[in-house]
């Protein structure tokens, strides 16, 4: 722990991944500082470099002189976003926690929103994105996620691809906690909520950079939403498996049932129908061995308690508290502006 956690302890801890983002950095350093500034609030951000290749984690330790309460990790490798903002939630200490994307597709400034519902108790703040810049193929595979994920799930999310959340600490402590290798952040969070809201928040569209999500990466992400929440995809298959079972037998009777009333030369040309059925009954038995692999292979992960990821090191920095001072009826632990500039202390660590 720096020696300056004695003096301020930020209130908010803005986590943000950063994969390859060295074109959004300067821009987004400094609208969340500004935003944060605004409120008043005693705050941090956390950054981690997801393994970046490019200037990313550099840039990041150079803004660290710039701009107080900027504390960096640094992965070992790329292990993907929901690992990124575990890593940083396990570093951060605020009392709440909102993790952005460092491509400022979130509007840093729409972070006071979700804080102010955050006062009024709510222990998960959920978005969801007004007129969403994105092109229509992920909007509509996203309308497609979002409707059958929730009722897969029993949970009631209405956007579950905007990562601009705010989470209390307790939620975050129960999510670290639960040590799952692949999972998906938001869901994690509105199971463990106990009284959770969602704020309309604006979106941009990205100018900088490129999205880290191929079609796969989106899919297979989407294959860690629904099989670390739901057992439906099993049950699905056990009643398609069924339904299909029977009815090969109500065909097999009817087979049956021509060759008495038709003769024998009638099944022969029943042949190729035959060969059509037994595709079909192939492929629905690799669909179904593919999807037990996929929770085996969950299985296995999970029994492996393989780190979800690796700190190479942790650059801290004191928590910034606005020059403007305190909010009005808030409670913060101190309203010392940090003096240190220097480009952090290094602190080993492994996840
Ligand atoms: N990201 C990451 N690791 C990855 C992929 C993405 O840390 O392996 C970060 C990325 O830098 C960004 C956020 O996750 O801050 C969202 O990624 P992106 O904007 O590419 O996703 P999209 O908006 O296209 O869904
Ligand atoms: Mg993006």
């Amino acid at each position: 722990m720096p020696e300056t956690e004695a003096v301020a302890k930020p209130q908010v801890s803005i986590v943000v991944p950063v994969y390859n983002e060295e074109d959004s950095i300067p821009e987004l350093i400094q609208r969340i500082t500004d935003a944060m500034e605004s409120t008043g609030r005693p705050y941090e951000i956390v950054a981690v470099d997801d393994g970046s290749s490019d200037n990313s984690l550099a840039l990041l330790l150079d803004y660290q002189k710039k701009f107080p309460g900027l504390t960096v990790v640094e992965l070992n490798r790329n292990f993907g976003q929901h690992a990124a903002v575990f890593a940083g939630f396990e570093t951060a200490r605020g009392d709440v926690m909102v993790t952005l994307d460092a491509d400022l597709q979130n509007p840093p400034e729409e972070i006071e929103n979700l804080l102010e519902l955050w006062d009024r108790g709510h222990d998960v703040v959920g978005t969801i994105r007004r007129e969403r810049q994105d092109n229509p193929f992920r909007k509509t595979v996203s309308w497609l996620v979002n409707t059958t994920t929730n009722y897969m799930t029993g949970l009631k999310i209405s956007d579950y691809g905007c990562m601009l959340r705010a989470y209390d600490r307790h939620v975050v402590e129960s999510m670290v906690q639960g040590q799952e290798v692949s999972t998906f952040i938001p869901a994690l969070a509105a199971a463990f909520a106990r009284n959770m809201a969602e704020v309309e928040v604006s979106h941009a569209a990205r100018t900088r950079g490129e999205s880290k999500y191929s079609l796969l990466k989106l899919i297979m992400l989407h294959f860690d939403l629904v099989t670390s929440f739901s057992m439906w995809p099993l049950r699905l298959l056990i009643l398609l498996g069924a339904a299909v079972a029977l009815l090969g037998m109500g065909f097999g009777a009817f087979l049956l049932f021509m060759r008495l009333v038709m003769g024998p030369a009638w099944a022969a040309e029943g042949v190729f129908t035959l060969f059509a059925i037994l595709f079909v009954f192939i492929g629905a038995l690799f669909f179904g061995l593919g999807l037990v692999g996929e929770y085996l292979g969950r299985i296995y992960s999970e029994v492996r308690r393989r780190p979800r990821f690796v700190v190479r090191g942790v650059y801290e920095h004191a928590p910034a508290v606005p020059a403007a001072g305190k909010k009005a009826g808030q409670s913060t632990r101190s309203t010392t502006k940090s003096k240190k500039k220097s480009g952090g202390k290094k602190k080993a660590k492994s996840g």
